[in-house]
């Protein structure tokens, strides 16, 4: 169910609700039945990829490698002992 940004046509009111299939959302401060749907807001390119990377290197440094899948703990296991990735100190992807 997504969640959408609203704006109230009558009081000006901006609230998020869940929109479940056909119904009408309601402006929670003065129950106007028609506000504005907004656009909704997307992630600035390369902010998932630079979030990821900074919570596996995070993660890395303190010495757990759960946010890695099977395949990717595996190359970095061997890169490790390869000594071409020393865990936190460099990105194994
Ligand atoms: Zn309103």
């Amino acid at each position: 169910m997504p969640i959408y940004d609203f704006r109230c046509c009558a009081c000006g009111a901006q609230f998020e609700l869940l929109v479940r299939g056909p119904a009408q959302p309601v402006c929670p401060e003065c129950l106007y039945d028609d506000p504005e749907r907004l656009p909704s807001l997307t992630a600035p390119q390369g902010t998932i990829k630079t979030t990821i990377t900074k919570a596996r290197r995070a993660a890395a440094q303190e010495g757990h490698f759960s946010n890695y899948s099977a395949a990717e703990k595996a190359n970095l296991i061997k890169r490790m002992a390869d000594g071409t990735c020393r865990g936190g100190q460099s990105d194994p992807l």
